[in-house]
């Protein structure tokens, strides 16, 4: 078992070098030197932290072996070097990444990249990357499941890119065309010099550059029949272009979602509870990233404003590290948090841009997220996640708020904690980590990264880390300002996140099918079921495996019930920063109590639960026997139709605190029953929650191992 991931790793990799060498033609510097170094930095105070962290792209930091793991190019391995610290190169990892970029390349030359002609699962490239999705795949995709589903799926397109907005086609019967900015092709040709055109394959480009679109998911007629509008989780995807993994994951836990309606009881009560959005931010910057031609674009491809120049024997030309970090360009809080927070250079790999929300990408997606200031009512109003934070008497004042924006921002009023809106997630690779507001340490706020919201969000965080296996950590080893998460917490009150996935830019496939995408799967799969109430449900137990004994029951009769309840399910990590203590929370209590209900969800109108008999579990950790408890019941079908009935499960803790829930089906007959039969209501669907638990268990706890050993040597 442990040998698993590493060999199948080392195998292939022994023979990536050969195999590229031998057939590359696109990129053919690529042979010479690779254009990504994978490193490991040891460190040995704070501020050679603090250097690395500010130079270096979302670094991995192990705070135990004091060491940083990163994908630098070689200028900034140069970088490093020059600052007489000691780089560990780790050529097995640096070949997988080389091999990664140059099959793209080859599979683009020999035209086994066909991309509209690609049946589903499609890809980016044949090969090792296969599972990623182009940005006309994943529209492509939203356009199916739209079809397939129209009761459940809807789409829209909530504004241009920087490209899209540079769109000029001259008027037909024009004499002397001037077709220079008539495509992304040539758009790409005008602002950038031709030794970098010449390197991409202009025709896998579309001609209009992709707008930014959400795909809406959830059972829209039931849930809009209720009082209470839907909680959302709303996934930003792909902000950081050449980050490949959380635009699949997205896309592929949607997918889950729909294919195991009906299937699944949990698909099902998520999609009958909660309303998923997912956003791709930044459609223009992928295109590029697709192609790999320098494997680094991250930012978006505003070749004006953030145009990144420099002088050639042809004049001043830009350069291919233009564009703005669309997560230093959100408004609350540009830059102001200083220290490192976002760069003012438009060369900078953090380049804030020219003013506050000045991409069109961040107009689209703020727009779609808070909707329309309401002046009269001061709150944010019609936005995918509803206003929960109040607005102070500064913030309301309209000079304030026309103020350069500093006047509306508020650090210090929280959301209620029965805040019901929902979550958001920024999707990123790859430093495995949960991170949440505020993202430096500010003056406006006490010098603090806390927000009101703090102890909320530590234990969502720490939950949701106990399921996808990474770090609950405020933040990593930097500082942020201008961010979606900010944002989104500032202006809403919503909780609001950076997850960051993975161990690469530059994931394979067979990482991402076994680790990547099950680990999130895990992570979405729990937080869509405490999405009533985020606030409240993660200070509760889990309850997993809700099972019904019977195949099905006579109307009348008893079913049999069963679940885990389990209180001891988080996963608590250090801060990110030295100077920022870790919350003391969450804390772990015995479970007292579960409860089953039949159709209504506990906190529905007319909602009766039956409760559950607590025993012990052989799940339970030796320290803490009561904080895990096997629950069972026998539950009355009285008065329910013949049919397909739902059975939902809750624990209590000794706090008092409700928790996570958990669905089975519960299938009645009216004539005498069938058969009896043991079978699982609760199952059901490829991917069943069990499933991935055991998965995790037993594959990702290794290749962790393997892989940390791997790199040591
Ligand atoms: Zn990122």
């Amino acid at each position: 078992m442990n040998f698993r991931c590493s060999s199948r790793v080392l195998s292939r990799l022994a023979l990536a070098p050969l195999a590229l060498a031998a057939t590359l033609s696109i990129s053919s510097q690529a042979a010479a030197d690779p254009e990504v170094y994978s490193v490991l930095i040891p460190y040995y105070s704070g501020d050679e932290l603090g250097k690395l962290t500010k130079l270096l792209d979302h670094p991995y930091v192990d705070q135990k072996t004091r060491t940083v793991h990163a994908e630098v190019s070689p200028e900034e391995l140069a970088k490093v070097q020059g600052m007489g610290m000691t780089v560990q190169i780790d050529e097995v990892e640096t070949a997988r990444i080389q091999n990664f970029i140059t099959t793209r390349a080859q599979d683009m030359a020999s035209g086994a990249l066909k991309r509209t002609a690609r049946a589903r699962p499609s890809s980016i490239a044949n090969g090792v990357h296969s599972c990623y999705r182009t940005v006309e795949q994943v529209y492509s995709t939203f356009d199916e499941l739209v079809a397939a589903n129209p009761k459940f799926a809807k789409m829209a397109t909530l504004g241009k890119t920087w490209m899209g907005t540079q769109i000029v086609v001259p008027p037909v019967g024009t004499a002397v065309p001037d077709n220079s900015s008539s495509s992304f092709a040539n758009l790409l040709i005008k602002y950038l010099p031709a030794s970098i055109v010449t390197r991409f394959n202009l025709s896998l480009f579309p001609v209009e550059p992709n707008p930014v679109k959400v795909l809406v998911v959830g059972n829209f007629e039931k849930q809009d029949a209720r009082a209470e509008a839907p909680p959302n989780m709303v996934w930003t995807g792909g902000i950081h272009a050449r980050e490949y993994a959380p635009q699949e994951v997205g896309i592929k836990f949607i997918e889950w979602l729909l294919d195991n309606y009906g299937k699944d009881a949990n698909a099902t009560m998520m999609l009958d509870t909660n309303r998923y959005h997912f956003i791709v931010h930044n459609p223009d910057g992928r295109k590029l990233a697709e192609q790999d031609i320098s494997a680094r674009q991250r930012k978006n491809t505003n070749y004006g404003s953030a145009a990144c120049t420099t002088s050639t024997a042809a004049g001043v030309r830009n350069t291919i590290n233009s564009g703005v970090d669309l997560n230093r360009n959100y408004p609350f809080g540009w830059a102001t948090g200083g220290a490192g927070g976002s760069d003012g250079n438009a060369c900078g790999e953090t380049y804030r841009g020219v003013s506050a929300g000045s991409e069109p990408e961040t107009q689209a997606i703020l727009q779609y997220m808070r909707g329309t200031w309401n002046q009269a009512a001061c709150k944010w109003e019609g936005g995918a996640l509803p206003d929960g934070r109040p607005k102070s008497a500064t913030y309301c004042n309209p000079e304030n708020r026309a103020n350069g924006g500093t006047g509306e921002l508020d650090w210090t009023t929280g959301a209620s904690e029965n805040y019901g809106g929902g979550v958001f997630i920024d999707l990123h690779s790859n430093a495995r980590a949960v991170l949440w507001p505020w993202g430096v340490e500010r003056t406006e706020n006490g010098n603090n990264t806390h927000t009101p919201n703090n102890k909320g969000m530590a234990v969502i965080a720490q939950r949701l880390a106990y399921h996808n296996n990474y770090s609950s950590q405020q933040l990593l080893s930097y500082n942020t300002e201008g961010t979606t998460k900010d944002a989104i917490y500032g202006y809403l009150g919503a909780p609001a996140y950076t997850v960051e996935m993975g161990r690469s830019f530059y994931e394979d496939c067979g990482v991402f099918e076994r680790e990547t995408y099950p680990e999130n799967f895990n992570g979405f799969h729990w937080l869509s079921r405490v999405l009533y109430r985020p606030y409240q449900l993660p200070f509760g137990p889990d309850t997993v495996n809700v099972k019904v004994a019977e195949a099905s029951v006579p109307s009348g009769s008893k079913a049999t019930v069963s679940a885990t309840v389990d209180d001891n399910r988080y996963r608590y990590s250090n801060a990110g920063q030295g100077d920022i203590l870790p919350p003391p929370y969450p804390v772990v209590y015995n479970v007292k109590s579960a409860m089953a209900y039949i159709d209504k969800l506990p906190w529905e109108p007319g909602a009766v639960g039956t409760p559950l008999a607590l025993a012990a579990s052989d799940q339970a950790k030796a320290d803490f026997p009561d904080a895990t408890k096997t629950v069972t019941g026998a539950i009355d079908t009285t008065g329910l139709a013949a049919g397909r009935h739902m059975v939902y499960v809750q624990g209590t803790n000794d706090d008092g605190k409700a928790g996570a829930l958990s669905a089975a089906f519960l299938d009645v007959t009216a004539a005498p029953p069938a058969p009896a039969a043991s079978s699982v209501g609760g199952g059901g669907g490829a991917m069943g929650y069990a499933d991935i638990a055991l998965m995790l268990l037993g594959l990702g706890g290794v290749c962790a191992a393997t892989t940390l050993a791997r790199k040591r040597d």
